[in-house]
């Protein structure tokens, strides 16, 4: 599992996808004035330097951010993707060179009001001191925030219920170990259990192994069984046998209202964006 480091694939598709999601669900929830407990399970490493060794020996971010954010002034693009962009944007130190790209923790933080609290969980003993520099950095006086080497899977009930009722979970494992999907649903139990008017943010990878094929459909019977409101979303970018990861998919459990028809607006823009000899497909589904 050490072997995984998120900044092979900062800013891949799959990170253009989870982030537009989850940046879509903060502004959305923000709407309501009551705080949220904000938790991401498998924080990674916070921010990442595009022009790092990482970064660009696997050039994945060539077929996400970069190509995105090329884009940002064509009339294509929604208001929601420019404001995903903007806030790429405003991390950069350099006109025209997209250096910097946040990654989960960073978004979270960003979206964060004077009530609400943050809680990161990373279990890589590279990441974690590196994450926790990262959010040192950032922090701002009085806001409430606390990074921990830990096992999301198994802390996570340890936030739930939050004291205010209401809790955005990003659940985002590398799926490198096919223990994760297993590790993931069983998570989700436990979690719903405790607490099901969650807002449950998965992300997950489409592969061509057994455990990912049946994975939407696991997720799926869960929310079934304990009638909770759900939206699947997902994006390829090219065909499956070309080099790399071609599609990946983002599941949120009680999503917030208008996230669906915001996203009928943006997945086809990314697409059309992001995909390569035409292969793009995208997917919306849900179940109220
Ligand atoms: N959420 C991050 C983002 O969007 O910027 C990316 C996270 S990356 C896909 C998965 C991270 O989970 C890796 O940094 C890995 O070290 C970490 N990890 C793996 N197993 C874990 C576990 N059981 N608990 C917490 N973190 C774990």
């Amino acid at each position: 599992m050490f072997s995984y480091r998120h900044g092979f694939h900062a800013g891949n598709h799959a990170d253009v996808l989870k982030h537009l999601i989850l940046l879509t669900c903060l502004e959305l929830l923000h709407k309501k004035e009551t705080p949220l407990m904000l938790i991401d399970t498998h924080a990674g490493a916070g921010i990442y330097n595009l022009q790092d060794r990482f970064a660009t020996t696997s050039q994945e971010s060539e077929e996400g951010i970069i190509k995105l954010f090329q884009m940002r002034s064509s009339s294509l693009l929604t208001d929601n993707i420019r404001h995903y962009l903007a806030v790429i944007e405003s991390l950069q130190t350099q006109n025209n060179l997209l250096q910097i790209y946040p990654g989960s923790p960073y978004l979270l933080w960003q979206s964060m009001r004077s009530l609400d609290k943050l809680r990161l969980m990373e279990l890589h003993p590279t990441d974690f001191p590196v994450l926790q520099g990262n959010m040192a950095s950032i922090q701002r006086k009085r806001q409430d925030i606390k990074v921990e080497l830990a096992n999301g899977f198994n802390h996570l009930k340890a936030f739930l219920p939050p004291p205010s009722r209401r809790a955005l979970v990003l659940i985002d494992p590398s799926y490198e170990d096919k223990g994760d999907y297993f590790q993931t649903i069983q998570t989700l139990q436990e979690a719903v259990k405790r607490f099901s008017t969650g807002i449950y943010i998965i992300w997950y990878p489409i592969l061509n192994r057994l455990e990912s094929q049946e994975f939407p459909d696991r997720i799926k019977k869960l929310c079934n069984e304990h009638q909770l409101p759900w939206l699947r979303t997902e994006l390829r970018i090219k065909n499956h046998q070309e080099l790399g990861l071609s599609a990946s998919g983002v599941w949120v459990i009680n999503p917030p209202w208008k996230l669906k028809e915001t996203l009928e607006f943006d997945l086809p823009v990314v697409k059309s964006i992001l995909e390569i000899n035409g292969m793009g497909q995208h997917l919306i589904a849900h179940h109220e």
